[in-house]
């Protein structure tokens, strides 16, 4: 039995508009065991005894952080493409080259190293939309889910907990054209298929677990929807699927179908408190009141979305619907879940020239509790007895931290403020280093062996 008690300086606990002073957190086995704050103006009597063997965290203290957007290899391309002018459309073609040389052992490498980056932002779960399934010209590997089992075994050793969601991804466009091309590799022919495949890979259960994606509606027919609606509602597994990232999807599916993306996939039964819808930046606000209404969540993706020239989304129309929002960083052009939950209401004040939209309490409920309930993690998230021990300890006194009052570490902090990692009830970052993973070294490698070595 591992059995340990912390006592944090400032922890933020559920349903507290603001973080609480000296908090005794005790674990035992992974779970959350104890939450004791202490006293107002000084410990029990007992104190100093009681708390003799407790290991200190000075700082803020919050519940694990969940990433619950990402796809992994976009991280090779950070911080390449930004030379010329383009979109989302010319950038895909750049993070196509990257995906036609990753294979298995590549792709271990490089998600290693990029969920330990993770780790290191405060990340104790991420949620990867994996397309990447065959081998080139879309042949399938011997073990034909060999690469979900590198991204498997790539968050074991990084430390943190995955939901593999498992793409279908049939065509090329919303009117049925074909893959060709990079896109083979994503494809499985049709859903049965892809369902087939999908049944065959049970990792542990215990740090990672399989959900279902619907890739778009530009990637799946509409009358294969249900199928992988169907697979996931039947596990009672999470679906997400990317959903109105772009106002050319729209177009085209109201040429196709005579209806925007979120009603096709409501006409299929593909929402619901289950599904995640990932980005959606350009609703209709009828489109909102169907998210609203059938309690599917948004993951918004804020670095993303403005990386890549995508748009702002409604965050608070969505919010005000009933929505849940949670948060990805999707392509990675960062890794910083301070960054992307601040950007939720930043962005919102560049949009109306108002302040004020989303509490500090509402950021950190997307970037937590939100984002692993929308990967199927619904013990995980909040410093409550019976969750599971996951720590994240933000320093109140670097050079960005220093006098901001506890609450205000989601509009001052960033990622290289975190000072220490717990997950399950492990140590995984200590005094902002990763333990077990040399994380830039690493980077460096995996990425050059995908991108500089071909060029
Ligand atoms: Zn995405």
């Amino acid at each position: 039995m591992t059995s340990t008690r912390w006592l944090a300086e400032y922890a933020w606990l559920p349903e507290q508009a603001e973080p609480t002073p000296d908090v005794l957190i005790e674990t035992v086995n992974g779970r959350i065991t104890g939450v004791t704050p202490l006293a107002p103006g000084g410990r029990p009597d007992a104190g100093v005894d009681v708390l003799a063997d407790a290991v200190r965290l000075p700082g803020l203290t919050l519940p694990g952080l969940a990433n619950a957007h990402s796809h992994a290899f976009h991280r090779a391309l950070r911080g390449r493409t930004h030379g010329g002018r383009g979109d989302f459309w010319s950038w895909r073609d750049q993070m196509y080259a990257v995906t036609g040389r990753l294979d298995p052992d590549s792709y271990l490498a490089l998600a290693r190293a990029v969920y330990a980056e993770m780790a290191l932002a405060g990340i104790t779960c991420v949620g990867e939309f994996h397309y990447l399934h065959h081998g080139p010209g879309g042949t399938p590997y011997d073990d034909p889910n060999a690469m979900s089992a590198a991204l498997v075994e790539a968050a074991a050793h990084a430390g943190i907990r995955l939901t593999l969601l498992d793409a279908c991804y049939l065509t090329a466009a919303v009117d049925g054209q074909p893959l060709a091309g990079t896109q083979q590799r994503f494809g499985d022919g049709d859903a049965l298929r892809w369902a087939e495949r999908v049944e065959a890979f049970t990792p542990d259960g215990v740090h990672a677990r399989v959900g279902a994606a619907i890739h778009s509606v530009r990637a799946v027919p509409a009358e294969q929807l249900a199928t992988v609606a169907g697979w996931a509602d039947r596990r009672d597994a999470p679906l997400h699927v990317h959903l109105s990232e772009q106002p050319a999807e729209n177009d085209a599916c109201r040429a196709v179908h005579g209806r925007t993306p979120t009603r096709l996939l409501a006409d299929h039964g593909a929402l619901g408190r289950a599904t995640t819808a990932v980005h959606a930046t350009h609703p209709t606000s009828g489109d909102v009141a169907l998210l609203g209404e059938s309690r599917t969540g948004v993951c918004l993706c804020p670095t993303t979305e403005r990386d890549l020239a995508d748009g702002i989304g409604p965050a608070r129309r969505m919010a005000d619907a009933g929505i849940p929002l949670s948060l990805g960083s999707d392509s990675h052009a960062v890794i910083d879940p301070f960054e992307e939950a601040r950007a939720v209401e930043l962005d919102e004040r560049l949009r109306t020239r108002e302040r004020g939209h989303f509490a500090p309490v509402a950021l950190l409920t997307a970037a937590s509790s939100a984002g692993h309930a929308a990967l199927g993690w619904t013990d995980a998230g909040r410093i409550a007895v019976g969750d599971r021990a996951d720590l994240v300890t933000v320093r109140l006194d670097s050079v960005r931290t220093a006098g901001v009052t506890p609450a205000g570490v989601w509009f001052a902090a960033s990622a290289a403020d975190v000072a220490q990692v717990v997950v399950d009830g492990r140590v995984l970052v200590r005094d902002g280093h990763h333990l077990t993973v040399d994380v830039p070294q690493e980077l460096a490698t995996a990425i050059a062996e995908v991108t500089t070595r071909h060029e």
